[in-house]
């Protein structure tokens, strides 16, 4: 059910006066391909975006943050929290990357509250753009029931309505927006003229109604949400032989499988697929004095599992020392370890780890591999 329907041109209107609140964050065009960064103005911002490069986590989670600066008066260490609020929107989230946030969420939030994310989460509105087609090929969202989101944002749009030339790439194209599996995944679709909406939360609401610039759906706007929907089911096909919720059990029967160290023949451990990754949470911390000895900043910085250091302890002990063992530690934490702990999918289907990968390892051929061989 829709709760209201808006204009393109409305919605980039909306998006400006926002602007004057709240720094913006959405899909920017880099010659072939989107990226997000923050923009003033909402005419920047290319809605027409097929996929960003990375996912919105950074702007929640920083590579690099320092999270208490300390000093030594008197004798004793006195410390002083950082803790980021700047009121920020993410606009134009796919469903893929609203689910990933989710379980960023369910992880900062769960048994060790982390300040330092939840305070820059509780200050972000987040619009979601719901995807009519698949983005691009390779991508398996649809086998991670990621490719549609019902909670996680304050409001999602969906593309209706006739589509028109606009979006700072010049891409747009014309055409019908539902026609799915007609228009080819790599090619970035045209912006609609208008946008189904349905609220999240209250705070989505309150701002979308306080403008007065959209309508009450008709009718007719609710017909072709279910055509939307009809069309999206049918463009998204299955690339994983097994069902998400049986991968749990495929992998405990794979634990000693030689793929493992047949595939990390060809890694390099560079850690390109964590970095890539919307899911990926894992920090290192570290102090960083200043030339006084007496003062200076406690940081975190994104670390992966793929570096052949991140299993390293005093001793020096590594426990996963070789490629496999840490190969299947990433495969195991996205399919399995992060489901069982959160309910949540650990892997939301985006492939940016598979795009990011010089040696070509695709996480879709492990499953099906190990499903062949199970
Ligand atoms: S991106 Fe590819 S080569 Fe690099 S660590 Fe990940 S799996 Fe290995
Ligand atoms: S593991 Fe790969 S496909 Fe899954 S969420 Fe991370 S980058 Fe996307």
């Amino acid at each position: 059910m829709l709760d209201r329907m808006i204009t393109h041109s409305a919605f980039l209107e909306l998006v400006d006066e926002l602007a004057g609140k709240r720094r913006i964050i959405g899909p920017v065009a880099r010659g072939e391909r989107f990226f997000y960064e923050e923009v003033e103005r909402a005419g920047a911002l290319d809605l027409a975006f097929n996929y960003c490069v990375y996912g919105p986590r950074a702007f929640l989670f920083p590579p690099t943050e320092t999270l208490f600066t300390f000093q030594q008066i008197e004798g004793r260490f006195a410390a002083e929290a950082v803790v980021e609020d700047r009121p920020t929107a993410l606009v134009g989230v796919h469903p893929c990357d609203i689910n990933a946030i989710r379980l960023l969420d369910r992880v900062f939030e769960k048994d060790h509250p982390d300040e330092h994310y939840l305070s820059r989460r509780r200050n972000t509105l987040i619009i979601g753009l719901d995807c009519p087609r698949p983005c691009t090929d390779g991508i398996f969202c649809s086998d991670m029931k990621t490719n549609e989101a019902t909670e996680g944002f304050d409001v999602m749009l969906f593309p209706l309505g006739a589509v028109q030339e606009v979006g700072a790439s010049g891409k747009g194209g014309g055409g019908d927006p539902q026609a799915g599996p007609s228009v080819r995944a790599d090619e970035p679709p045209a912006a609609p003229s208008q946008y189904g909406v349905v609220f999240g939360t209250p705070t989505g609401r309150e701002w979308l109604l306080y403008s007065h610039k959209s309508t009450v759906p008709t009718a007719a706007d609710e017909r072709a949400l279910e055509q939307y929907h009809r069309s999206k089911a049918a463009a998204f096909r299955r690339a994983i032989k097994t069902p998400s919720e049986d991968l749990p059990a495929l992998l405990d029967r794979s634990y000693d499988s030689l793929l493992w160290e047949a595939t990390a023949r060809r890694c390099y451990s560079c850690g390109s697929c964590n970095l890539s990754c919307p899911t990926c949470y894992c920090f290192n911390i570290y102090d960083e004095l200043d030339m006084t000895l007496a003062a200076g900043e406690r940081k975190r910085e994104w670390d992966g599992c793929q570096l052949p250091k991140f299993a390293e302890v005093a001793g020096p002990h590594n426990f996963r020392a070789k490629a496999a063992s840490r190969l299947r530690h990433r495969i195991y934490r996205k399919a399995k370890w992060v489901r069982e702990q959160t309910d949540l999918p650990g892997c939301v289907g985006c492939a940016r780890c598979d795009r990011a990968c010089t040696a070509k390892i695709s996480s879709v051929e492990i499953y099906n591999q190990l499903a062949e061989e199970a």
